[in-house]
């Protein structure tokens, strides 16, 4: 199962400038593996929509190259796509038709074969079979969200792309689609690129993330690879005041390393050597008022955070 043969999108130098003059995604190279799941997570603006596009061929590439099962996005761009469905962000399912007529309308388009008998395997498997025969219209967010998931399997994709699968819904919902997506990869053979904003969900859902940032990939690797990065544990410390200074103070220090970071007034120290006590006491040391310290192990948001210097947007 390893190397090239078993990957089934494979990305090389891929970039995107938009004719506005936009560097939307700049050079990024990654691979999924049959049956992986990878999430793909960043701010707004980072380029995971262009990127998407790309890869199901309804953005040009400028530069570098896509493949999906083999086929280029660019010189083969129907085979590709037949490999392939996708989730968009926004709504795409018809809300006058019945969940039911979504379905065939989809599975004729795509030409499913034994389309009543897959049409009930996906309709079983996202527990649609109660709401099927109602309009689009009156179903939630989460229903409407599971259908358009439903229909995009149809086609027995190779590789499935989810733009922001859970965006909007609230808690409980998105925990029950997390459970299904969860469900699924276990269930078909299929690799899964899904982009996010939801650290926590990157972490439960996800083989391998890449952390992509101004059209770059900062990092990628799996989230205990990702945390990794930054030890065994984390120093979080509150100062009084100017944040900035006591960062560069525990520099100088040698208590805190390149990747120690601050936000608003924390000042956050990954621990590689020494005890976590020591940053805080070589700040009392200097005079340096501090309002609350705590360890905790890395999370993917201090990653985020570190290799970004911003917070993610909720
Ligand atoms: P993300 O999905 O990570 O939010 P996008 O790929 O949507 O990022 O956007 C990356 C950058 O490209 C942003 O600066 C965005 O404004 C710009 N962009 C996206 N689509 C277009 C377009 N069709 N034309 C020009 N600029 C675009």
């Amino acid at each position: 199962m390893e190397g090239a043969a078993s990957a089934i999108v494979e990305v090389e130098g891929l970039s995107k400038t938009y004719p506005s003059g936009v560097e939307a995604v700049r050079g990024v190279d990654f691979e999924i593996r049959a049956g992986e799941v990878f999430g793909l997570i960043g701010p707004n603006g980072a380029g995971k929509s262009t990127t998407i596009g790309m890869l199901t061929t309804t953005v040009a590439p400028t530069r570098g190259r896509a493949r999906l099962c083999g086929f280029d996005v660019a010189v083969d761009p129907l085979r590709a796509r037949r490999a392939s469905a996708v989730v968009c962000q926004g709504p795409s399912v018809d809300r006058a038709l019945s969940g039911r007529m979504n379905m065939e309308v989809h599975a004729r388009l795509w030409g499913v074969s034994h389309r009543a008998a897959r049409i009930a395997e996906v309709v079983d498997a996202f527990g649609l079979s109660g709401i099927l025969e109602r309009p689009v219209a009156t179903y939630s967010g989460g229903q409407r969200r599971r259908l358009e998931i439903a229909r995009a399997l149809l086609s027995n994709p190779r590789v499935l792309f989810l733009d922001e699968p859970t965006v909007g819904l609230d808690p409980r919902i998105r925990r029950e689609l997390l459970d299904m997506l969860g469900l699924l990869r276990s269930a078909e053979e299929m690799s899964v690129l899904v982009t996010t904003h939801y650290l926590d969900e990157a972490e439960r859902l996800c083989d391998r993330v890449a952390i992509m940032y101004q059209g770059r990939l900062a990092a990628s690797g799996s989230p205990a690879q990702l945390r990794a990065r930054l030890g065994q544990s984390i120093a979080e410390l509150r100062v009084e005041q100017d944040p900035v200074k006591a960062l560069a103070v525990l520099r100088a220090g040698g208590v805190a390393g390149h990747d120690a970071f601050q936000v608003g007034q924390t000042v956050t120290v990954p621990v590689h050597r020494g005890s976590p006590d020591d940053a805080a006491a070589e700040l009392a040391r200097l005079g340096i008022a501090v309002t609350g310290v705590s360890t905790r192990p890395p999370t993917l948001d201090d990653v985020y955070l570190q290799l970004t210097g911003e917070r993610i947007a909720a």
